[in-house]
């Protein structure tokens, strides 16, 4: 059995409705199990401020999937829900990025593990440390010590 780490994004329509279905489509993905979710965090878009917040969260996934096979069926997921269209709200989209796969070191050409700027952003580092606070990340250490970095990014729990 293998522990993966899956950050959610959206920042469309309803995008706190859109990561909650996630994690219940995370559920359902073959060979896994849901073992944590993370609370919703919410960031403040930089740069193109005409945007809506996004709304972020970390889950944990017990799996036999192959990482290459995990990454095909979060992207899948990505296309079922840039489908979905809400009655008022316009499109949704979801963003699903694989954060580590055990302590695996890969640099394939669609998938690069672990995630490269998992360390350098708040909206990652804050959710996955909530529900791994122990965390050692490979070649860089304990997770806690690259959160005073990101403090000051304007990302809150919800
Ligand atoms: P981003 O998540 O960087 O904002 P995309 O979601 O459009 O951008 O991802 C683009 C590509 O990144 C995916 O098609 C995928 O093949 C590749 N990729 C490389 N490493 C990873 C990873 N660890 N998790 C998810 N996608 C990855
Ligand atoms: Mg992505």
């Amino acid at each position: 059995m293998n522990l993966a780490y899956v950050a959610l994004g959206a920042n469309l329509g309803d995008p706190a409705s859109t990561v909650r279905a996630a994690f219940g489509a995370l559920a359902n993905l073959p060979e896994s199990r849901v073992v944590h979710c993370s609370s919703l965090y919410r960031t403040a878009p930089v740069g193109i401020t005409e945007q809506p917040d996004f709304i972020n969260a970390v889950a944990a996934l017990e799996t036999t999937l192959a990482p290459e096979a995990l990454l095909d069926a979060l992207l899948d997921l990505e296309q079922r829900f840039g489908r979905i269209r809400a009655e008022r709200n316009g499109p949704r989209t979801l963003d699903l990025d694989v954060l580590l796969y055990n302590d695996l070191e890969i640099d394939l050409p669609r998938l690069t593990l672990p995630h490269p700027r998992l360390h350098l952003r708040a909206f990652v580092l804050q959710p996955l440390a909530e529900i791994a606070p122990k965390l050692q990340l490979p070649r860089r250490g304990p997770i806690s010590a690259w959160l005073p970095a990101v403090a000051n990014q304007g990302c809150t729990r919800l």
